[in-house]
């Protein structure tokens, strides 16, 4: 049976907590032990699928095509493992499944409510996640206090009478903030946060401080006897050149073992870290830098496009060179001039995206990289324009055009395909989760992957047109990537350009600090070739 590990979040949101449970899981892995993680969203909608990225940042998609919170993504770069639909739940993955119980008279005509049939519905997720695993890290999303987190807290303590008091531990990590004018930290805020976990029953063992100023003993000792922890079990966690650090942070300061200690788990051996140091010295300490021009369509969203620009820095941490990544707002591409905005780019991506807003912007900035040999990286709707940008200003073919249409329509090289006639209210079915795909010998894709034979995640509606593949190909475009089992376009290329390639799918995906994706890899190499040869 699975251990637990109940991470819970205290006073603000966004302290980390997403990246506070992969540290601990990189940890328990390092230290042997099978881990995985599950993230808890108290929100009503059943995934993460139709959130607007403006609103919630980037949706992620794992391999067995769950649209799940951005949090998975750190969990999988952090633990390397590979998750799905059941290491995310909802409340309205949770209701919706108790509601069509309840219609279907499982219940026997009893009366069905939050605490217990809420509550051991979530329980009973939680022991499935944990199925096979010795540790099964559990993180609740929102703050303690929240009206829509309740029945969760409530199965979380519950959890500690299912499975045995000494099989789970509570962490909350909570914010211990710096008051300028008193020159101090403070803890009272803590101090609260705790007292109202305890108020629903919950005595937490360990206590993670976000902080800006180091906590001395005193602080330290003074936030223990107020909230029963032991001093050691106040751990503080302070802003990081990169969250790549926090493990070894965490571990500096005895978390894992404290964990493993509570869980009654061997903690001898040292877990060795040495992988994560090297990332971390690779990212702070390059010699060189590259400027990679992010052209997309909600770059104000700090989290809209999160796994590409941690894939555009595991690639940086491979080839040993700082990626700054500067966000171009793809519509002022299409007002501005392309060679100003794009000047300083030592490379050019362009990610996914849905609507037809801003696309000719982005087509015009793969036609900026096309014509001047700029590096350029397409994702899913980033390799759609190129296509379409290839279409239109390489083979003179002109399509159907209007700013209200969808982006497909601008160019009918990308369209729906007959066979998605069940079309859902969005406008057609979604391809979702891995595809695999054959790659062709000699092409940049094969040079990038060192293998004929890949699977990539897909999140997208349209598709390559076959239909244009030929004429396409005939002036001068390469098809390098295809799913054979369904005759589909995945990758495309530019032979003879430093690095012109778009993946239908979302590389960034699959990418892991110690291991880069091949395309990304791929894409900063050639961008540091040119700007070594400028
Ligand atoms: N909007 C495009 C489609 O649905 C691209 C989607 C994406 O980039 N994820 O095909």
């Amino acid at each position: 049976m699975a251990k637990y590990v109940f991470i819970t979040g205290g006073v603000v949101s966004s302290l980390g907590k997403g990246i506070t449970a992969g540290s601990v899981g990189t940890l328990l892995k390092k230290r042997g032990l099978k881990v995985s993680i599950l993230k808890v969203d108290p929100y009503l909608n059943v995934d993460a699928g139709t959130m607007n990225p403006f609103q919630h940042g980037e949706v992620f998609v794992t391999d067995d095509g769950a649209e799940t919170d951005l949090d998975l993504g750190h969990y999988e770069r952090f633990i390397d493992e590979t998750l799905g639909e059941q290491n995310s739940i909802t409340t309205g993955k949770i209701y919706s499944s108790v509601i069509a119980k309840e219609r279907r008279g499982d219940y026997l005509g009893g009366t069905v409510q939050v605490i217990p049939h809420i509550t051991n519905d979530i329980q009973e997720r939680m022991v499935r996640a944990g199925e096979g695993l010795d540790v099964l890290i559990v993180e609740i999303g929102g703050t303690v206090g929240d009206i829509e987190g309740q029945p969760f807290l409530e199965a979380i303590r519950q959890m500690a009478n299912r499975v045995g008091r000494e099989n789970v531990v509570y962490c909350h990590v909570t914010l211990v903030p710096w008051l300028e004018a008193a020159k101090e930290l403070k803890t009272k805020p803590t101090q609260h946060s705790v007292q109202e976990l305890r108020r629903i029953g919950i005595l937490p063992n360990i206590l993670v401080c976000r902080t800006s100023h180091p906590m001395d003993q005193d602080m330290k000792n003074k936030i223990a006897l107020f909230c029963t922890v032991p001093s050691e079990a106040v751990i503080e966690v302070r802003d990081e050149t990169t969250i790549y650090n926090v493990p070894i942070s965490l571990h500096r300061q005895g978390l894992d073992d404290l964990i493993l200690r509570y869980l009654g788990l061997p903690h001898d051996a040292e877990p060795d870290l040495s992988d994560w140091r090297r990332v971390v010295d690779r990212y702070v300490n390059p010699p060189e830098s590259v400027e990679i021009a992010l052209v997309g369509k909600y770059v104000q969203h700090k989290d809209a496009y999160l796994s590409v620009v941690e894939a555009l820095h595991h690639a940086g941490i491979h080839h040993n060179v700082r990626i700054e990544v500067r966000s171009v707002e793809s519509e002022d591409l299409e007002t501005g001039d392309p060679a100003e905005l794009l000047r300083s780019a030592d490379g050019i991506l362009i990610p996914g995206g849905f609507g037809a807003r801003g696309v000719e912007g982005m087509i015009r900035a793969a036609r900026y990289a096309r014509e001047r040999q700029v590096p350029i990286l397409g994702i899913c709707l980033g390799m759609q324009m190129m296509a379409v940008e290839y279409a239109r200003n390489v083979c003179g073919l002109h399509g159907a055009h209007s700013k209200e249409m969808d982006p497909a329509t601008l160019h009918p090289v990308i369209h729906l395909m007959q066979e998605q006639e069940h079309l859902d209210t969005m406008g057609g079915t979604m391809r979702l989760g891995a595809y695999p795909c054959d790659i062709e010998e000699g092409t940049q894709a094969a040079r990038a992957y060192g293998t004929l034979h890949i699977t990539e995640r897909h999140r997208h509606r349209y598709e390559f047109n076959n239909a244009y593949r030929e004429r396409l190909e005939q002036a001068g475009l390469k098809v390098s990537g295809v799913c054979r089992e369904r005759d589909l376009v995945e990758i495309i290329e530019l032979p003879g350009h430093p690095w012109f390639v778009g993946g239908q799918f979302h590389g960034e995906l699959k990418s892991r600090p110690v291991r880069p994706h091949p395309l990304f890899a791929g894409f900063i190499g050639a961008t540091l070739a040119r700007q070594r040869a400028l």
